[in-house]
């Protein structure tokens, strides 16, 4: 791609452009376009993927932090017109686009806020019922990964608990410009019917960073500084391992544990 030339990569930004253009056109043909009429594109950088986005029956807003690739969609994407944010996707009240709207999200993600990205997304939730991308791969499987796996682990089990989380495919890391040092995977979450736990949420969130603080341990131990009752503790899901432990069992601890006392 030619386009690669005009800007010179900020790797502080995470910028690894895509110039395969098949590739592009993949990732934007994950979006199912149902139950959201807009899709907001992080980190655009020059439009590879944005490109096909604009080619669907769809609105298309980005949000770029970096103003040198703000310069150039402005000059090259006209049909974007006023829906460019120079923004941190991070900081940036997404209310001031969508007011209490649907949204998708979609990109080719800067892989160092990888996983800010996802947990802004699932406080976002109501609001978000799909998203589709590309993140480093050891991340996007990580994402998507089952309890037993060794890579099972926090971003599991918060994002699971709100979207069927699902790995589509690999890419090397030949296609972009410049070359990052890892593959990369690209992800579709599908959020479920049902996205409020039947339990108390900021307890469950608790439960599991602290859990998974201390993954070799068995629940009784990490769990300590939760004061639980040795009536409790005798339950024998303390004796597992926080990563033999699926998204409802983690649901099933946090009412147990709330249910304590
Ligand atoms: N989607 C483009 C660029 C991917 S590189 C392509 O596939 O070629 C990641 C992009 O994210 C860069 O353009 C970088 O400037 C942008 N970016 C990095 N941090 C960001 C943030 N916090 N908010 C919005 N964009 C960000």
């Amino acid at each position: 791609m030619a386009n690669n030339q005009h800007v010179r990569a900020k790797k502080h930004l995470g910028q690894h452009f895509l110039k395969d253009e098949n590739i592009a056109k993949k990732i934007a043909d994950t979006l199912s376009l149902s139950s959201y009429e807009d899709v907001l594109e992080i980190g655009p950088g020059m439009g590879v993927l944005t490109k096909y986005l604009l080619e669907k029956n769809i609105t298309t807003h980005v949000i770029e932090i970096d103003t040198e690739s703000v310069s150039y969609l402005e000059e090259n994407y006209p049909k974007l017109a006023d829906r460019i944010y120079e923004q941190d996707f991070l900081k940036y009240d997404l209310s001031q686009i969508f007011q209490d709207k649907n949204f998708a999200i979609i990109g080719n993600f800067p892989y160092n806020i990888s996983s800010q990205i996802i947990f802004k997304t699932i406080e976002m939730r109501h609001q978000i019922p799909e998203f589709s991308g590309m993140f480093q791969k050891e991340v996007a499987k990580r994402i998507c990964a089952k309890e037993g796996s060794k890579i099972y682990g926090i971003l599991s089990v918060l994002t699971q608990a709100f979207y069927d989380a699902e790995y589509l495919f690999t890419v090397p890391p030949t296609v972009f410009n410049p070359p990052p040092k890892v593959d990369s995977g690209v992800l579709l979450l599908k959020r479920k019917e049902s996205y409020q736990l039947p339990c108390d949420e900021k307890l469950f969130f608790k439960i599991v960073k602290t859990g998974f603080q201390q993954r070799r341990k068995t629940l009784r131990n990490s769990l300590k500084t939760f004061n639980l009752s040795d009536n409790l503790k005798a339950n024998a899901i303390f004796g597992q391992r926080p990563e033999q432990l699926s998204v409802s069992e983690f649901i099933k601890l946090t009412t147990l544990i709330q249910n304590d006392h």
